[in-house]
């Protein structure tokens, strides 16, 4: 009976101390794991919307939802429908007109040399 004490006195901690620094172990391992970058083409291309005459681009991480798009050309920045900008709704400097008032940053566009200049 002393001699089963004293082997759990013994092995217990040593048990607990494995068991523990594994767990630690797998912590700082997941902490130092990389973040995987998503730079998938559906990810970005998703977010692109094209004509002949402009390209605008939406981060939806940017966005701030403060709807300025949607309420300043509601025909392009369509809240409610899939795809949600339709660049044949407008005029190309008007869309870019709105595109540059959006306040993050997350519309984005270039105007195409082939579209008509404003003079
Ligand atoms: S104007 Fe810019 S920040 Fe505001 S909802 Fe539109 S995309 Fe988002």
């Amino acid at each position: 009976m002393a001699f089963e004490l004293n082997i759990c006195r013994i092995l217990l901690p040593k048990m607990c101390f494995v068991v523990f620094f594994h767990i630690f172990i797998d912590i700082i391992l997941k902490f130092l794991q990389p973040t995987p970058v998503n730079n998938s083409p559906m990810e970005t291309k998703k977010n692109v919307f094209s004509n002949e005459e402009i390209t605008v681009t939406f981060n939806p991480r940017k966005c701030m939802h403060a709807e300025k798009c949607a309420n300043g050309l509601s025909q392009v920045f369509r809240t409610a429908i899939i795809p949600w900008i339709d660049l044949d709704a407008a005029g190309t400097q008007r869309i870019a007109k709105q595109v540059r008032r959006c306040p993050s940053g997350a519309l984005q566009c270039v105007v195409h040399k082939t579209a008509p200049q404003v003079a």
